[in-house]
C-alpha cells in the first residue's frame, strides 16, 4: 500500500469514528468561526493579523488573494495561518503560487502543515514556491524548502514525494531564490502576475511582493524598517497596500532596525499613491494603541485606513 493510501485510510477511518461518536469538529462548530472570501472578483483575506507573540491571540503572518472564490496565492504561511486557511474554506489545490517574505518563524512555520494537508487533495500540478535568497543566519528559499522535504535529509523526508510528480499522484514543489527587483516579473500564470522588492529588515534577507490579479493590485510589505526606495517603487498606485504595524512611533534600537513605524508607514503609502492600507503583524506592543498610529499615519497619508483581523476580507474595488 503506498503511503498516501495508508493516510488516506486512516483518515476515512477516523471520519467513521467520529460520525459514531459526535466529534466537536462538525461543520457546525467551524462554521461559527469561519468567513470565506469567496464570490466575484478579486479579495485579499488576512488569514493571519498577529506576529509571534501567541499572548496576541492572533495567527502569524498570512494572507490570501481570491480570484472568484478561488483561492490563487499564499503569502507566508506563520503559526496558526493553516488553521486559519481551513477556517477560510481556500484550497491548496487551487494555488498558483506561495510567496514568501523571509523565514522568520512568524511567517514560514505552517508551511510543513499546509503541505501535508494538501496531500489529501487532489493537486496535479507543480506548486511554484518563491521567497528570499539566504545569508549566513537565514536559509534560501531552495534551502528552506530542501531542508524540510529532501528524500535523504529532510525533516520532513517522508513528504519527499511531493517533491516529485510521481505517476500515482503527489506533485512538484519548485522553490526558486528572488533577490528582489521592483521592474523584473519574477512569477506569472493564467492568471496573475507577482513582483517583488528587496527591503531591509535588519539582516534578514526580506522581500515585498505586488500580485497584479484581474487588474487589480495588492502589495504586502512584509516585515521592514522602510529604508530605502524599493516598497515605493514596488507599492506605486497599488489598489491595496498591505503594510506590517509591528512597533508603535518612537521605537528605537533593534525595533526599529527591523521595523516601520507608522510615521514611515504614512509616507510610503503617500509617496506610492497607494488607495488604501490595511495594517497588520499587530503586535502586543501597537495593539490598543491604534489611536496614536492612526494620527501618526494621517499626517502623511488620508486615504482609507483599516487595522486588519485573522480572516477580515478586503475586496478590491
Ligand atoms: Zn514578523
Amino acid at each position: 500500500m503506498r503511503e498516501g493510501q495508508m493516510y488516506r485510510t486512516v483518515l476515512f477511518t477516523i471520519s467513521l469514528f467520529c460520525l459514531a461518536t459526535l466529534c466537536t469538529n462538525s461543520p457546525l462548530v467551524l462554521s461559527a468561526a469561519a468567513q470565506t472570501c469567496g464570490g466575484e472578483g478579486v479579495v485579499v483575506q488576512v488569514l493571519g493579523s498577529g506576529g509571534p507573540e501567541l499572548q496576541d491571540k492572533r495567527a502569524s503572518s498570512s494572507y490570501l488573494v481570491w480570484q472568484d472564490g478561488e483561492s490563487r496565492v499564499l503569502v507566508d504561511a506563520g503559526g496558526g495561518s493553516a488553521l486559519r486557511f481551513g477556517e477560510s474554506g481556500a484550497n491548496m489545490s487551487q494555488l498558483d503560487v506561495i510567496l514568501f517574505t523571509h523565514f522568520h518563524v512568524d511567517h514560514s512555520s505552517d508551511f510543513p502543515a499546509l503541505m501535508f494537508s494538501s496531500w489529501f487533495e487532489e493537486r496535479a500540478r507543480p506548486l511554484p514556491v518563491y521567497g528570499p535568497v539566504g545569508n549566513s543566519e537565514f536559509p534560501s528559499t531552495v534551502d528552506f524548502v530542501g531542508a524540510l522535504f529532501n528524500s535523504r535529509t529532510g525533516i520532513y523526508r517522508y513528504l519527499s514525494v511531493l517533491l516529485v510528480a510521481e505517476e500515482n499522484g503527489g506533485y512538484e514543489v519548485q522553490p526558486h531564490n528572488v533577490i528582489g527587483d521592483p521592474s523584473s516579473l519574477v512569477f506569472r500564470s493564467e492568471h496573475l502576475s507577482a513582483y517583488a522588492a528587496r527591503v531591509v529588515h535588519g539582516s534578514v534577507p526580506a522581500l515585498a511582493w505586488r500580485v497584479e490579479i484581474g487588474g487589480k493590485s495588492i502589495v504586502f510589505s512584509g516585515d521592514t524598517n522602510g529604508e530605502g526606495t524599493g516598497l515605493v517603487q514596488l507599492a506605486k498606485d497599488a489598489d491595496i497596500f498591505i503594510a506590517h504595524n509591528a512597533v508603535p512611533e518612537g521605537a528605537t534600537g533593534v525595533e526599529r532596525r527591523l521595523h516601520m513605524p507608522p510615521s514611515v508607514i504614512g509616507q510610503i503609502a503617500e509617496e506610492a499613491q497607494v488607495k488604501r492600507l490595511v495594517l497588520s503583524h499587530r503586535m502586543l506592543r501597537t495593539l490598543g494603541k491604534e489611536e496614536q498610529t492612526l494620527s501618526e499615519i494621517r499626517k502623511n497619508f488620508s486615504g482609507p485606513v483599516t487595522f486588519a483581523n485573522d480572516l477580515d476580507c478586503f475586496p478590491v474595488q
